[in-house]
């Protein structure tokens, strides 16, 4: 790859690759039901300090929710965890200031890095959270969710998952991608500017979320299947629907989906930068971006909290991407499709359309 170093601030990115790029990390667990302080540099991967400290601007907060029955009573606990969980990454955001800026949009993630704040983007992982209800979502998206993963391991009423689980029953595929309410969950998703996020989902759910959606889906944390045999990782054929409807493929730093068999002490950042290479041969610079899915599983030798983030920049530069390539990879992908996201729900909105 060429480099592409801007004059104006070159030599501080020889020195520092990773310097004044606007990173964002699309896919981050939180404690629950509590945990460490996200104000104090404490044991979680992420908080508010170590994203200072690696210079990373936005995160995307997940509200995840694992599969459980499909029946009242547990859409009614995913629910109330939903809830719950936005209320909490909300809060990382306090109204003094002092914390994080909850940014729902492009260009609050831009004006929160500009102020010099962490920008705090609240997702849902696993649609199980809204049931079979989309006002649910409607109430999601008011609270700031910016994506929902369609299913996390195991089926429910939006779609078969990548990973089916027997102990709640599932066949290998329920319905063969998505149900019919999933197609109507991607519809409003679209009306509300949410994101389809398809990681998780089965390949026919995911190719046929591609074709429903109006606006370009993401996989908010996923690697590649060419290099790790994991019914989690994306195939070829995937990539290349992802690519040519527009959207974007964050590589994760779960060690068993970047090498197969491998002890997570073994795995590296030069593993993650390989499936970043693999990703941007096969669909392009514009269709890579990384979500870490620190504290929930993520993490690899020298990339252990995302205070070394700067770590995976330096090995990217050393393999020849350049300043524009850099900043692309690591938010300014993201933010093209959450532009995208939200003028499809603008233009829904219109009279024209209506
Ligand atoms: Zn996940």
């Amino acid at each position: 790859m060429v480099s592409d170093i801007n004059p104006r601030d070159g030599l501080q990115a020889i020195e520092n690759p990773h310097a004044g790029l606007l990173a964002i990390d699309t896919h981050v667990d939180i404690p629950w039901p509590e945990g460490p302080s996200p104000f104090e540099d404490g044991p979680r991967c992420v908080d508010l300090p170590k994203l200072r400290q690696g210079g990373v601007a936005a995160v995307c907060f997940v509200a995840y929710v694992p599969q459980s029955h499909r029946d009242a009573a547990g859409h009614l606990a995913a629910a109330g965890r939903t809830r719950a969980m936005l209320h909490t990454i909300a809060a990382m955001a306090p109204p003094d200031g002092s914390g994080g800026i909850l940014t729902r949009t492009a260009d609050e993630i831009e004006a929160a890095y500009a102020a010099g704040k962490p920008g705090i983007i609240p997702a849902i992982e696993n649609g199980y959270g809204i049931g079979r209800d989309l006002s649910l979502l409607d109430e999601f998206a008011d609270l700031g969710a910016r994506y929902i993963t369609l299913t996390h391991n195991g089926h429910n009423e939006i779609g078969d998952a990548a990973i089916p689980l027997r102990n709640l029953g599932d066949d290998d595929m329920q319905y063969g991608g998505l149900s019919d309410f999933g197609q109507s969950v991607i519809d409003r998703m679209n009306e509300r500017g949410v994101m389809v996020d398809i990681s998780h989902a089965a390949k026919s759910t995911m190719m046929q979320a591609v074709q429903r959606s109006r606006a370009p889906v993401l996989a908010s944390h996923s690697c590649m299947r060419a290099l790790c045999e994991h019914k989690r990782n994306l195939d070829d054929e995937q990539l290349e629907l992802i690519a040519a409807t527009g959207g974007l493929v964050q590589i994760t730093m779960v060690s068993n989906f970047l090498r197969a068999k491998a002890r997570s002490t073994d795995v590296t950042v030069a593993d993650i930068a390989d499936h970043i290479d693999y990703a941007v041969q096969r669909m392009g610079v514009d269709h890579v971006g990384i979500g870490t899915d620190f504290d929930g599983g993520g993490g690899v030798k020298g990339f252990t909290h995302i205070g070394q983030a700067p770590n995976l920049t330096a090995e990217l530069a050393r393999r020849g991407y350049g300043r524009e390539e850099l900043a692309k990879i690591w938010g300014g992908n993201v933010l093209r499709l959450l532009r995208r996201a939200e003028e499809v729900a603008a233009a829904s909105r219109t009279p024209a359309n209506a």
